[in-house]
């Protein structure tokens, strides 16, 4: 399966000037009682307009079998 391509386009003011911003410490994001695994996320970002166009979970492996 091929992998999902990244935005490239901001939807909101179609500027094709993006950011890549990462989310650290408090911002991470855990799987449920799992507090200890957290992963870090990170944001493809309009520099323009300032939206968030996409959000990525660093490790994502690490939230399997957690519903
Ligand atoms: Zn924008």
């Amino acid at each position: 399966m091929a992998k999902p391509s990244r935005a490239t386009e901001c939807p909101k003011c179609c500027s094709t000037d993006l950011g890549k911003a990462n989310q650290t410490g408090y911002g991470a994001v855990y799987p449920p009682n799992k507090m200890s695994l957290g992963s870090d996320v990170e944001h493809i970002m309009c520099t323009d307009c300032g939206l968030i166009i996409e959000s990525y979970v660093k490790k994502p492996e690490k939230f399997k079998n957690t519903l």
